[in-house]
């Protein structure tokens, strides 16, 4: 009896000094998405690069209002002069932040897709940096708002009523927000919505954060690079790029757009493109 009490008063002594020990254990284990959220979320750069492309979108603006040879749609089909003029802008990290469905990813050692309905239907995403500002100043100047976004169509009514509950303009009904699938023929790909909307309007300027907001879908990476290249003029007036260091179709052009790609396969591919890019 007396030598299990030993064992377990040494077990408790081992016990207390492991739990002081705890906070000085150098940790490796992460998430691949640590890094991009708390830039997000905490850096004064990100801030400062978000509030940089709406400032200059709505110094663009007035030049592309009072131009009407200016679309920035390459959809957009001649005569389009006498249009009234309207913005696309993309939902996700590029007018709401989602930064913190992310961080309860990395909290809980999950991916993406885990939790995002849920998520959207929190309606909790904030608006990003200077997004409502330009908005409201385009719809002052009678600028149509087309939110479209790739958020599946059963999230239509929470997305709208988060966009609303955060200050956008236009949002008195959801009218406004195209999401994925809503008609047939709006698939990923936006250039279907781009059409659609070029149909009755003078698309003047597109924001969003990732390449296919404004042109090409499911290219390469060298495809993808060059596209940018060639639409050189554009960026900063017709097309406003937000930053998105988290997740984005140039992580899927990595991948070669392969949806069975699991995550440890994932890791290697990405370390292979670090070590091809030396
Ligand atoms: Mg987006």
């Amino acid at each position: 009896m007396k030598f299990l009490i030993a064992i377990a008063i040494l077990a408790c002594v081992v016990l207390a000094s492991c739990s002081h020990t705890t906070p000085y254990v150098y940790y490796r284990q992460t998430h691949e998405l640590l890094h991009s959220v708390l830039w997000m979320q905490r850096s004064a750069e990100y801030y400062a690069a978000c509030e940089t492309v709406y400032l200059g979108a709505l110094d663009a603006l007035d030049r592309a209002l009072a131009d009407s040879d200016w679309t920035a749609a390459s959809e957009q089909k001649l005569p389009f002069g006498t249009k009234p003029p309207a913005i696309i802008v993309d939902v996700d990290e590029t007018v709401l932040d989602n930064s913190f469905y992310e961080a309860r990813l990395i909290l809980d050692g999950s991916n993406y897709p885990n939790g995002w309905d849920e998520w959207c239907c929190e309606e909790k995403a904030v608006a990003l940096p200077g997004a409502v500002e330009y908005l409201k100043e385009a719809d002052k100047r009678g600028v149509a708002i087309f939110y479209v976004t790739n958020r599946d169509v059963k999230l239509d009514e929470c997305t709208w009523r988060n966009l609303r509950a955060q200050g956008f303009p236009q949002t008195a009904t959801a009218e406004q927000v195209l999401s994925k699938d809503e008609h047939e023929g709006w698939g990923s790909d936006k250039s279907t919505r781009r059409d659609y909307i070029a149909r009755t309007h003078r698309i003047v300027q597109i924001a969003g954060d990732n390449l296919d907001d404004f042109a090409g879908y499911k290219q390469t990476t060298e495809e993808r690079n060059a596209l940018a290249k060639n639409y050189m003029s554009w960026w900063g007036t017709h097309w406003l790029m937000l930053p998105n260091p988290a997740y984005g179709s140039w992580e899927r052009a990595l991948l070669k757009y392969d949806n069975g790609v699991g995550d440890s396969l994932a890791l290697r591919i990405k370390y292979e493109e670090l070590k091809s890019g030396r």
